[in-house]
């Protein structure tokens, strides 16, 4: 018999998890720009949501700031997997900052798709969290057309020009559930609402949504491992609790789990957000080991196989210094 079938501990380590294409090709902008063009590099807001990432760039010679007027005039500013909008690149061109956009594609998208339906006029909804940069960044694509569905609840407030030309669009990081329960309400009011050309909730996002729900029931505590700015991973914890886990919690770090949280716990679910490096996930694992929870079982729902390139200005002075270093 092994130690953990005696103690009846055991992890199920949800799959996917953590990075996905668009902060995998986020973070590598910012290591290639650091060796292309040497410290300092300037990132407007965090490159992606989390503590460690972002501290990890910081030590390599990263520095983030807010706004573009924090930059210095002509230096290099890349901006972050969230997205901005199109005001922050007339700033940087006024600025002479040579900037390098790390906006993921599957943003970049919604931005077309905002861009698409204000040019025919339509009244667009997006559904988001207030405040969220990448909403930021994408209603500033047609602020006179986009009003904010931030929930459920906000459904009832939406008034619009003309209820036959209205179309939903989304932050790419919502529950899936939510959304669609926010979309129901807003389709009470307004019938002929229609809906985005594709998906806006990314592939990333749903797949870690629908791993942790078939687990969740499993779980006497569901441990996410990602920052708390992080929406994904903030989702993470709230669909875990509503499949059924009993209890769910959001780490940045291993340390920071209460050995309170596993008193009881027979199964820890474990997952981790889109923007949060593999490392991270293998120290909780470690640290749960060390408290009993050595039977790990890793459940899969599905296999990611996505891969951005990175920006094309990036690429093109990458190969511009490597032509010159060869001859
Ligand atoms: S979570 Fe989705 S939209 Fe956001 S960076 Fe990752 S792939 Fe892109």
């Amino acid at each position: 018999m092994t130690e953990a079938s005696r103690t009846g501990k055991r992890v199920l380590l949800a799959k996917p998890r953590g990075y996905c294409a668009g902060v995998d090709r986020a973070v590598q902008t910012v290591e290639e720009a650091l060796k292309l063009y040497g410290a300092p590099i300037y990132v407007r807001k965090q490159i992606v949501h989390n503590k460690h990432v972002v501290q990890t760039l910081e030590a390599q010679g990263a520095i983030f700031v807010e706004e573009n007027e924090e930059v210095p005039e002509g230096a290099t500013v890349i901006f972050s997997a969230h997205g901005v909008a199109p005001e922050v690149y007339e700033q940087a061109k006024e600025r002479s900052l040579k900037a390098i956009d790390a906006t993921c594609p599957l943003v970049t998208k919604v931005h077309h798709e905002a861009k698409r339906f204000a040019a025919e006029d339509y009244d667009i909804l997006l559904i988001g969290h207030e405040g969220h940069e990448e909403v930021i960044g994408t209603a500033g694509e047609a602020p006179e057309h986009i009003q904010l569905v931030d929930g459920p609840e906000d459904a009832d407030r939406i008034t619009v020009r003309d209820p036959n030309k209205v179309v939903w669009l989304s932050q790419t990081t919502l529950s899936v559930d939510e959304t669609m329960e926010t979309v129901a309400r807003l389709k009470k009011r307004l019938p002929m609402l229609q809906s985005p050309p594709s998906d806006d909730i990314c592939y990333a996002t749903s797949n870690r949504q629908h791993v942790i729900k078939e687990i969740a029931a499993d779980c006497d505590v569901v441990l996410v491992v990602g920052s708390r700015n992080s929406s994904n991973s903030v989702r993470l914890v709230e669909v875990a609790l509503d499949a059924g886990a009993r209890a769910g919690h959001l780490v940045d770090f291993a340390h920071e789990i209460d050995d309170a949280w596993l008193a009881e716990a027979g199964t820890v679910g474990l997952t981790s957000g889109a923007s949060v490096p593999e490392e991270l996930v293998q120290e909780v694992l470690a640290h749960l080991a060390q408290r009993g929870f050595t039977d790990v079982e890793e459940v899969v729902t599905a296999n990611e196989r996505l891969t951005f390139s990175l920006p094309q200005e990036l690429k093109r002075d990458m190969k511009a210094a490597a032509a010159a270093a060869q001859g």
